[in-house]
């Protein structure tokens, strides 16, 4: 077997020595019964004898999100399917990157130790975590991933005006214009978002159709509610009852309509541009292409 060529040390520009020379990634992965997946290094390990996140180097044909659950198959026999991605972050060294994935298990599954990086793995309860002889990286990161652990990102985007926002023929097919949109959306739960530097987001798509849009299908990761009044309105309601029912997650409305991002700021969600997100969909469908060919 080819030794994967994300193996070996990488100096940063901190001077500090890692592993990984395409950087690396480790799964936070939760469950809403046990609290948090955590690994004890074995003692020869790089920082052996603490404990940190399953996970180890990206290769590099490799995504973060590909690694981190390749390493906790391996390392501790959780499978890829048990597991729903949430949100990434990204710390950057200046050479070489760290990304936490923040994942959420599917269905109960058992953890158990694989191969000798690891002399023990534990479901810790979140409010223990901090008392562990933690990683130094880790224990750096924690109060930073704490608040987003379980949390998703929904977006609620405003479909008249995303698709309004680009002069590419839509008036003369409304129907058609909102369809691609929600085809391209569609990949969204699956690919991710990048939306900073440093967090990514695998989010939870909800499109607002109105007028000759109205009769827009839902498809399997688009959600799509048809406005019976005005869109705005009807966007408004969505937010104010997806924060009644999910007050753990983030809100973002994708719209450039200067009175609606007032109205659902208002209800405590955030907003986001046209251009943003199309050019993010853009971007991973370019790079999609890339890889394929
Ligand atoms: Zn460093």
């Amino acid at each position: 077997m080819l030794r994967p060529d994300g193996d070996g040390f990488v100096e940063c520009l901190d001077g500090h020595r890692h592993w990984g020379r395409f950087g690396a990634a480790g799964l936070l992965l939760s469950d809403p019964e046990r609290g948090v997946l955590l690994q004890h290094r074995a003692w020869w390990t790089h920082h052996g004898g603490t404990w940190a996140l399953p996970g180890g180097a990206v290769n590099s044909d490799e995504t973060a999100w590909a690694a981190a659950t390749r390493e906790a198959d391996e390392e501790a026999d959780i499978p890829g399917d048990a597991v729903r991605p949430l949100s990434s972050w990204t710390v950057d060294h200046g050479g070489w990157t760290y990304t936490t994935l923040l994942a959420q298990t599917v269905r109960p599954v058992e953890a158990t130790v694989m191969n000798a990086e690891s002399d023990e793995l534990r479901w810790v309860p979140v409010d223990e975590v901090a008392d562990y002889k933690l990683h130094q990286d880790f224990a750096l990161a924690w109060p930073e991933l704490l608040p987003e652990l379980g949390r998703e990102l929904i977006l609620v985007v405003d479909g008249a005006n995303v698709v309004g926002s680009r002069p590419d023929g839509w008036w003369r097919d409304r129907p058609g214009a909102a369809r691609r949109l929600r085809d391209q959306l569609a990949g969204l739960p699956r690919q991710g978002l990048a939306l900073t530097g440093e967090w990514s987001w695998w989010p939870r798509v909800v499109l607002v159709v109105e007028g000759q849009a109205r009769e827009t299908e839902p498809v399997a990761d688009v959600e799509v509610i048809s406005a019976t009044r005005d869109g705005d309105s009807t966007i408004v309601d969505t937010v104010r009852s997806l924060r009644t029912k999910r007050p753990q997650d983030r809100i973002t409305v994708v719209t450039a309509d200067r009175e609606l991002r007032e109205r659902v700021t208002a209800e405590g969600a955030t907003h986001l541009g046209p251009n943003t997100l199309l050019g993010a969909l853009e971007q991973h469908q370019g790079g999609s292409s890339n890889n394929n060919g």
